[in-house]
């Protein structure tokens, strides 16, 4: 089979989509970007010994993939549209790609996103995936519209997806809800839309939520508080690890992918409605940086995320 068969095999699939005007096959995608809207870009790539496991699941591989980078369209309280791949692989493995491609697709469904184009290459087993996605003209989401007084919102269950690595690494018996909670991460995409009308400013969680609470501070030039005895701690999570540790999962794992944002206190009220269980977790002050409180005292916090190059 060559390469152009491999691509049609498994990357080529028709779309219910109208606004893919021209689809995988070509020597580039063509899509129809509505007037009234914007268009929003985001890419992340994903490698093999970096951010999952050598020998990872590869329908897990393809959906990580796609997933890391709908978290960011949600962060900005876009709608996904379409994405690109370019696919690195050290050998043509049948079986391998129709596991990948199965996980990448049955994401892409759920949130009615096309695949419209990509590269295939021989190397050491890499993934990016380009996403775009369309937003009002009127507003979106950024790291930089916190003001003092804002509460400090985190959704889900952060924590879970680095006690899972924790568990894959360790071998920790009964914690498969976890490890999915790490190998199959979903991203946040109807919260993101629903945030776009409520959150003053958004992220998602890659990084660990001190660090990426650093990046909303630091951009909307204010402080965050944090109290420790607020945090949302999962029973699954405390089952099989101390408090410490389960404090130390939520603040520094990354993996998660919940959306951590700040709503302003005159729309407090219009959080019933969200789409899933969000927690306050802290206040917005004036300063700088984030501090930790632990019954109304500060804490020292040390470790403050994953950084590739630290
Ligand atoms: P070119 O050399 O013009 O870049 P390619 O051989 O790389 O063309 O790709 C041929 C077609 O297949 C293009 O439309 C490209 O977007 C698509 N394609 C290649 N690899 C992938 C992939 N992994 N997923 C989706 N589409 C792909
Ligand atoms: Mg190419």
């Amino acid at each position: 089979m060559s390469e152009f068969d491999l691509i049609a095999k498994y990357f080529k699939r028709d779309t219910q989509r109208g606004d893919v005007l021209l689809n995988v096959g070509d020597d580039a995608a063509v899509l129809q970007v509505p007037t009234n809207r914007r268009l929003v870009a985001a890419v992340d790539t994903i490698v093999e010994g970096v951010h999952f496991p050598v020998g990872t699941d590869a329908a897990a591989i393809g959906h990580r993939a796609l997933a890391v980078n709908l978290s960011d369209i949600a962060a900005m309280g876009a709608d996904p549209a379409w994405i690109t791949l370019s696919l690195s692989l050290p050998r043509r493995d049948e079986a391998w790609l129709d596991n990948f491609s199965r996980g990448l697709f049955a994401l892409a469904n759920r949130f009615n996103v096309a695949l419209v184009g990509g590269d295939t290459v021989r190397g050491p087993l890499n993934v990016t995936v380009q996403a775009l996605g369309l937003v009002e003209s009127d507003g979106w989401l950024t790291r930089s519209g916190a003001k003092p007084g804002d509460a400090i919102f985190i959704s889900g269950s952060p924590g879970e997806a680095a006690a899972g690595l924790q568990a894959i690494q360790k071998s920790i018996p009964e914690s498969s809800v976890l490890i999915d909670r790490f190998l199959w991460p979903e991203p946040r995409v109807h919260l993101g839309r629903a945030l776009r009308e409520m959150a003053s400013a958004a992220i998602d969680v890659s990084d660990g939520l001190l660090a990426d609470l650093g990046h909303i501070a630091e951009q909307s030039g204010v402080a965050a508080r944090i109290d420790l005895a607020s945090l949302p701690i999962s029973p699954t999570m405390s089952k099989l690890f101390d408090r410490n540790t389960c404090e130390r999962f939520v603040l520094s794992g990354g993996d998660d992918y919940e959306l951590l944002f700040t709503v302003p206190k005159n729309r407090l009220l219009l959080m019933k409605s969200l789409p899933l269980q969000c927690t306050q977790i802290g206040e917005v002050i004036q300063g700088s940086g984030v501090i930790c409180h632990r019954s109304g005292q500060p804490v020292e916090f040390v470790n403050r995320g994953y950084d590739h190059f630290a």
